[in-house]
């Protein structure tokens, strides 16, 4: 067990690891954060920081040393310089390795039992073209690496668009994988331990606009609720698969023949800030939770219901009026510069007994 009075090293100093420091904080931690920036939110709110690149070994491992256990809250990272922090690293580099390439992540799921969307990895047009020819329209091309919120996609609808959805991917090493038509996308966000439990929190209802999460809502419409059953059992198969010890996020469809995994996430998840207020226990304080080795936290809803909203780009410029409403919970991350697109903050509101 790793005791409060510990330090936890966190690699990534966005918002996600700024509320697993203030969480951390909670329960007696000190927090240091390694990040390339020169003001990342999360250093706000930590005990220590360290800038520097994520491939500078030297200060990985130097950090590594000062930290009683290390995690990560982004992964874009590249892994082979983390392998420094050895044991010390929870999730592990499997976790992050295999979330990283699309293609090797596809593999891995199923070899879970678990059911994903047909796919083939594609290199070239030919592939391309081939994969339309197998699998028939609609396909989505997506590039293996460093694809997020519906970035580095493009769709064929038609066997003619092939070769301008490959131009439009820039010619990467992608994915070509079949249109999945579903009621809903859901995510099941699951807490594993070293030695095995497992806890899940509620499945919002979650609304995107312009690809970026816009809010999620827990309890949520009954559209899933009859494949959450199956959609945890392969979360936490992925989950042991990987010996994961954190939190893991998994991303379903709810199509017509039964969840279908889009892809994971191997850390806290957006879908899940509504846990800080609306749970007992919150995603981030579980994270810690599991990566120390203390007790797991109850995950039950700590009201009836609870939404929270993403303040998107000059959203935030709305946070007096937010603040205004006495009930609404404000979270804003720190960044200096609202661009259009950037996650500058939430808001949750949980309804009352
Ligand atoms: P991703 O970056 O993989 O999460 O994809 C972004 C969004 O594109 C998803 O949230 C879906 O709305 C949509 N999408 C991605 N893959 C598929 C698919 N195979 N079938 C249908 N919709 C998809």
């Amino acid at each position: 067990m790793i005791s409060p009075g510990s330090t936890i090293g966190i690699v990534g100093g966005g918002q996600l690891g700024r509320m697993l420091a203030v969480a951390a904080a909670q329960l007696g931690y000190k927090c240091h954060i390694f990040d390339p920036h020169e003001h990342p939110p999360a250093a706000d709110v930590a005990a220590a920081f360290t800038r520097a690149a994520y491939d500078d070994r030297a200060a990985l491992e130097k950090f590594g040393a000062e930290v009683d256990v290390a995690t990560y809250e982004f992964e874009n990272l590249p892994v082979d310089p983390l392998r420094s922090l050895g044991d010390k690293l929870n999730p592990g580099v499997k976790s992050l390795a295999v979330a990283q390439d699309r293609a090797v992540e596809k593999q891995f799921i199923e070899q879970c039992g678990a059911t994903v969307a047909e796919w083939r990895s594609v290199d070239c047009l030919a592939d391309v073209e081939r994969a339309v020819a197998e699998l028939g329209t609609p396909l989505v091309l997506k590039t293996r690496r460093y694809g997020y919120d519906g970035k580095g996609q493009a769709w064929i609808r038609d066997a003619q668009e092939a070769e301008a959805a490959w131009d439009a991917i820039g010619h990467e090493p992608a994915v070509a994988e079949t249109g999945v038509s579903f009621a809903a996308e859901f995510s099941v966000i699951v807490a594993r331990w070293a030695d095995g439990r497992t806890t899940f929190w509620d499945s919002p209802d979650n609304v995107h606009r312009d690809g970026i999460l816009h809010t999620s809502t827990v309890p949520s419409s009954d559209t899933f609720a009859s494949q959450v059953a199956e959609a945890r059992t392969a979360a936490a198969a992925i989950a042991k698969a990987l010996g994961h010890v954190g939190v893991l996020t998994v991303e379903f469809f709810a199509s017509a023949d039964g969840p279908v995994v889009n892809e994971i996430a191997p850390r806290v998840h957006n879908s899940g800030h509504w846990t800080i207020e609306g749970a007992v226990t919150s995603q981030f304080e579980q994270h810690i939770r599991a990566i120390c080795d203390l007790p797991p936290g109850s995950t039950e809803l700590a009201a009836p219901s609870a939404q929270m909203e993403n303040l998107i780009g000059d959203d935030i410029d709305r946070w007096e009026s937010l603040l205004a409403d006495p009930a609404a919970h404000l979270h804003l991350y720190g960044k200096g510069e609202a661009r259009p697109g950037r996650k500058m903050g939430h808001v949750t509101r949980l309804t009352l007994r």
